[in-house]
């Protein structure tokens, strides 16, 4: 019995340290992670390059807050607003918090440039969305498990269908401040929206004067085969939403990244964090942007991701009803017949896999990007074997 809230029901594997792609309980057992903390361990648990950074940094400085300078902060966010092509970065530290930064900044955006009547600011966003628990972003969740007995919600959000641009473009009007969307939906189950549909929402979002915002919390770092997601059709959001992968699987670490027209909009004393932006969060930031920099993840993730797709094509109809797949990043849709998702997840876990389910029958697959391919493939072997057990 132990005295955690139940808010969370984690696979029965107790975690004691972490090399790489690979985790070891305190037996020795070692299990291949196949979910890397949701993407935020992409470089690998316990990346020699990213802890170096951090020891280094944690006997120097660690946390003076914002009401003073630290010397980590500037050349971090000179580095993340140059890797994101744009000028200007609020650091804050997790995906929720730059979810809501998100919101104030396009909210002030559209009072104060856009010049919407007070109070009148919408906000659009997509069906199915994940962009985390706080009382406002549950406000315009779909799923009841985060919405119920939460209420009363925030207003100032209406919900289109994912993928759908005339839909979108029906429910954009004069207060709609922002557009909020993951350009791939990672909880929903790896949802791509169609070819063309995340230039479409660019067009429509520069004709109307509308903020696009993309969510690149979990889509972003690497995970797709590109920095962003948004780059797999070329397109620039006027803020990214960052975090996960940005702590390099060592601190939370977020941001919010636009051009200063945008996010200058802020004041001194309109928002701000204890612990955003601080040095040990900084410095290990920094040194992953600099290892985003040299493309070699993105491309790992390419390489591995199509060694991966080839593998499960072979398993749909062996198990598997359909799958997405984009980078190293893969939502599976196992045959609701043979076994819920989570079952699925324990028969893995047994094996020494651990993935985790979303939304009944579907799976995810998403190692750290630097998996070895052998590894990946005897990952996607025990996969074929605890779909040959269920049909059995
Ligand atoms: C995980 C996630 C968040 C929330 O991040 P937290 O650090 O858990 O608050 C927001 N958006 C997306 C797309 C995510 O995957």
């Amino acid at each position: 019995m132990t005295h955690l809230a139940h808010n969370y029901h984690p696979l029965p594997v107790i975690i004691g340290a972490g090399e790489g792609a690979w985790v070891t309980d305190g037996e020795g057992t070692r299990y291949l992670d196949c979910l890397a903390a949701y993407s935020a361990v992409n470089f690998g648990h316990r990346n020699p390059q990213l802890t170096a950074v951090a020891h280094e940094q944690l006997d120097r400085v660690t946390l003076v807050s914002r009401a003073f300078e630290n010397d980590a902060l500037g050349p971090f966010a000179d580095a993340l607003a140059e890797l994101c092509g744009t000028d200007m970065v609020l650091p804050m530290n997790t995906g929720a918090e730059a979810v809501e930064t998100g919101i104030k900044v396009a909210r002030a955006w559209g009072y104060r440039v856009k010049e919407v009547a007070a109070e009148q600011a919408n906000i659009v966003v997509m069906s199915g969305n994940f962009h985390g628990r706080t009382t406002t972003i549950v406000s315009f969740s779909d799923d009841a498990d985060a919405r119920t007995d939460f209420g009363p919600f925030t207003p100032g959000f209406r919900t289109v269908p994912f993928g759908d641009i005339g839909a979108l473009a029906a429910s954009v009007d004069a207060n709609t401040v922002a557009v909020l969307l993951e350009p791939i939906q990672g909880e929903a189950g790896v949802i791509v929206p169609p070819e063309g549909y995340l230039r479409a929402v660019r067009e429509l979002c520069t004709a109307q004067n509308v903020l696009m915002i993309a969510d690149e919390i979990q889509s972003g770092l690497g995970r797709t085969g590109t920095t962003f997601a948004c780059d797999r059709e070329g397109v620039a959001p006027d803020l990214y939403l960052l975090g996960k992968a940005l702590g390099g699987g060592i601190v939370p670490v977020s941001a919010v990244v636009g051009s200063e027209s945008v996010l200058g909009v802020l004041q001194p004393g309109e928002h701000g964090s204890t612990f955003g932006g601080n040095p040990l969060a900084a410095a290990v930031g920094h040194e992953v942007v600099r290892m985003l920099r040299t493309g070699e993840f993105q491309k790992r993730a390419r390489v591995l991701g199509d060694i991966l797709d080839a593998r499960l094509a072979d398993l749909v109809g062996a198990g598997i009803v359909a799958y997405r797949r984009v980078g190293l990043w893969a939502g599976i849709d196992i045959d609701p017949q043979l076994a819920t998702g989570r079952e699925v997840c324990e028969r893995l876990a047994a094996r020494r896999v651990l993935a985790k389910d979303t939304h009944d029958s579907t799976i995810r697959i998403a190692p750290p990007l630097v998996i070895e391919q052998a590894d990946l493939e005897w990952a996607v072997d025990q996969l074929a074997a605890v779909l040959a057990e269920l049909r059995a």
